[in-house]
């Protein structure tokens, strides 16, 4: 899974290192330190952060179980 935090959003409110700890972590009062290739074990956890950050700073891709890469749209019957 890949995960982007936009620090510039971020208020430093933690929510996200309190429900996923193996992914995110508080350093120092506002800076926020995180896993960008978290494992996909992690996945419950890493939802349960996007949920409940205040200002949807966290952005995930492959939280659906895919690995990010979703395949190229078939059809082009018109
Ligand atoms: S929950 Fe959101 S605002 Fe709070 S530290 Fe995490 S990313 Fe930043």
């Amino acid at each position: 899974m890949r995960l982007v935090v936009d620090l510039n959003r971020c208020q430093g409110y933690a929510q996200c290192a309190f429900l996923a700890p193996d992914v995110f972590a508080m350093h120092g009062e506002e800076s926020l330190l995180y896993d960008p290739q978290a494992d996909a074990s992690r996945r419950d956890e890493v939802a349960r952060a996007v949920a409940a950050c205040p200002v949807q700073a966290i952005f995930v891709e492959g939280l659906d179980g895919t690995d990010g890469t979703s395949a190229p749209p078939s059809g082009g019957d018109l």
